[in-house]
């Protein structure tokens, strides 16, 4: 029997609730006069004493609904005869899903470690106490091996993996698992990700029981035998939608044979569309038989702590002159601005640094280590605005960002609100602020269909479009949504398949997982857009964030576009070559701090003030130089 459970909400509903209880609390000691403090959630869910004071020093006061919701049901407690029960939780970004499906895992895995260390410590006494009673020695205890040592090699055999789609999002979950283990000793939890040295992820897989990947490298580990899956006992899928995909469906299903085995099996996403759905149940138990499901809000309930606005432009140029605008905005702390391709946003980072804004670019074809560096430096407040194609619209959680730009749009639908949950992160107000063009207008009632939610349009005074727009929500007559990616089963708008609908509207999605599933043709259904799409998997023929995107010459380490394992990928997998040179990624598994930015990316100018008076607008007040550095990164912490 498959069960669903309704969770309303998120932080602001686990408050609700939560000060439900404190108020019957406060009713029933109101005789003692005695004042109490409120329950600590996580003790109530029985975590590890380990994990309660870690997610304390983190500042989590309480569990959110989502992780009140799927840590019981992970710990085991909701299967029949003490088994554990495989999930999967829709719950939107920024929930706290990370921690609710890591929370659980380490807390079992601490239990297991807690388990062998007595059972190992039994044993040694048992053997003492009978060389005692032969009148011998009582043999000497083993000598822990230095596990980076070669000569004591053991591929790794965690008992616990899970995957993500992309690198960033990889190593933020790797990150947040490290916050989570801080008092625990002796439990290791390591990092795979494609475009980081081998040799040095090797050294620090060894032993470790909890292992955070994207699939592509942690597939090549495997054939290599750096890393035995056999013993896996929980895979955790995180942005299972993303994994399900086309993309990612091979390397999932090797993953999946791997570790038959194991005992549970969780996906997290914020959305499960009815395709993406059975595609998970093949990955679960028993079919999918027993599967529990949490489901948090529906799309459209979803992000009512980001404000989403619309700009209407009447080509590239005007959009520019409003992107200019609302960067000049001194609500702006740290904004992300989103292009449609590399080639875009290295050109707009470019002009936006010449205008003296303190951005930088990141995209699928920079190496990992520049990557690392630009993120670190978004989180630490040394960048202002990252400009970015979807390589960062998952994964990225840095509380500080204000506003979301939509300058280019996303190629699906559903990346759209996976881009504006980059902000209002952890119960906070966010903006998310669309420009489109005329052109784009099938693509923005795509996203309205999607998120059920019809855009608000607004003018920036000064800056009005000449042409005239639709109203928002309005379909365009004729033959909508069939397009070149027609027939597809289950499109919202029409689905028909149409001839003739290129005619106008410049293409909607292609490829839109949702939509396309059904219709064979979706797939290859290209947007026109200048430039290369980024790292995405589906409609382009299978290449994965995790490997970079590098089509014309293939990456040292071996993970370029397209690359199948295994078949004669140039070079790089041969030995542990390392990756891409000049990169210099450090610090893959060190905490947060460690991992210093290089001067890579341009200082905060005093060159703000270049635009004091007003910017493109004019009359805009001047973008006041925020000083970011004061800001902890992740205040939370
Ligand atoms: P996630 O949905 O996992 O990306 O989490 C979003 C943000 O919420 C992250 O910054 C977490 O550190 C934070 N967070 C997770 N759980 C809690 C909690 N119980 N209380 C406060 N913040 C949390």
């Amino acid at each position: 029997m498959t069960d669903t459970f309704q969770v309303q909400g998120d932080f602001a509903s686990a408050d609700a609730a939560i000060s439900e209880v404190s108020l019957q609390d406060t009713i029933a000691l109101a005789d003692d006069a005695a004042v109490t403090a409120e329950p600590n959630g996580f003790i109530e869910l029985g975590l590890a004493p380990e994990l309660v004071q870690a997610v304390a020093d983190l500042g989590y006061t309480q569990p959110t609904t989502v992780q009140l919701k799927a840590i019981p049901l992970a710990m085991g407690a909701g299967g029949e005869n003490g088994r554990y029960i495989d999930l999967m939780v829709s719950s939107q970004t920024g929930s706290g899903k990370t921690a609710a499906f890591l929370l659980p895992v380490l807390h079992t895995l601490i239990g297991q470690m807690a388990e062998a260390e007595a059972e190992a410590r039994a044993e040694y006494e048992r053997a003492a106490a009978e060389a005692i009673a032969r009148g011998e020695a009582p043999p000497k205890r083993a000598k822990r091996k230095d596990p980076t040592n070669q000569r004591n090699f053991k591929a790794a055999t965690p008992g616990a993996l899970i995957l993500c789609p992309t690198r960033e999002l990889a190593q933020q979950v790797a990150h947040d698992a490290i916050d989570l283990v801080k008092h625990t000793r002796g439990l290791r939890v390591a990092n795979v990700v494609g475009g980081m040295p081998y040799q040095l992820q090797i050294a620090k897989l060894q032993n470790a029981d909890l292992v955070v990947a994207t699939p592509g490298r942690l597939l090549d580990l495997q054939r290599s035998m750096q890393i035995k899956l056999d013993k896996v006992q929980f895979l955790v899928v995180d942005e299972a939608d993303r994994m399900l995909d086309l993309g990612f469906s091979d390397d999932l299903a090797e993953v999946n044979q791997l570790t038959s085995q194991r005992k549970q099996t969780m996906m997290f996403s914020a959305t499960f569309a009815p395709r993406i759905q059975q595609l998970a149940m093949r990955v679960m138990h028993d079919g999918g038989s027993s599967v529990k499901k949490i489901q948090n809000d529906a799309p459209h309930e979803k992000h009512v702590n980001i404000k989403q606005v619309l700009y209407w432009a009447d080509n590239a140029q005007h959009k520019r002159k409003m992107l200019d605008h609302w960067l000049r905005d001194t609500s702006i702390n740290q904004a992300i601005v989103f292009a449609s391709t590399q080639v875009e946003c290295d050109g707009l980072a470019a002009d936006l640094q010449q205008e003296g804004f303190s951005a930088v670019a990141l995209h699928g074809a920079l190496s990992q280590g520049l990557r690392n560096r630009r993120l670190m430096a978004l989180r630490q407040g040394q960048v202002q605005i990252l400009v970015a194609t979807d390589v960062a619209a998952r994964g990225i959680d840095v509380p500080t960002i204000t506003h979301v730009f939509n300058y280019g749009l996303p190629m699906k639908a559903e990346d759209y609100t996976h881009r504006i949950g980059r902000t209002g992160r952890a119960g906070r107000d966010g903006l998310a602020i669309t420009f489109a063009e005329f052109r784009d207008r099938r693509k923005i009632f795509d996203i309205e269909g999607h998120t059920h939610q019809q855009f608000k349009a607004e003018v920036v005074p000064g800056l009005e479009p000449v042409q005239r727009f639709p109203q928002p929500g309005s379909r365009p007559q004729g033959d909508f949504g069939g397009g070149r990616s027609g027939g597809g089963g289950g499109r919202k708008f029409g689905g028909g398949g149409g001839s003739g609908s290129r005619g106008g509207f410049g293409g909607g999605f292609g490829g839109d997982r949702e939509r396309n599933f059904g219709g064979a043709s979706g797939f290859n259904d290209r947007p026109r857009v200048q430039g290369r799409p980024d790292d995405r998997g589906g409609s382009f023929g299978g290449p994965r964030e995790d490997r970079g995107f590098a089509p014309a010459a293939p990456r040292r380490d071996g993970e370029g576009y397209g690359r199948k394992p295994g078949f004669g990928d140039g070079g790089g997998r041969g030995g542990f070559a390392d990756g891409p040179r000049g990169g210099a990624p450090r610090g893959d598994f060190a905490p947060r701090g460690e991992m210093a930015p290089r001067g890579d990316f341009a200082p905060r100018k005093p060159a703000f003030s270049k635009h004091a008076g007003g910017g493109a607008a004019g009359g805009k007040p001047s973008f006041a130089p925020h000083d970011a550095r004061k800001r902890p990164a992740r205040p939370a912490r």
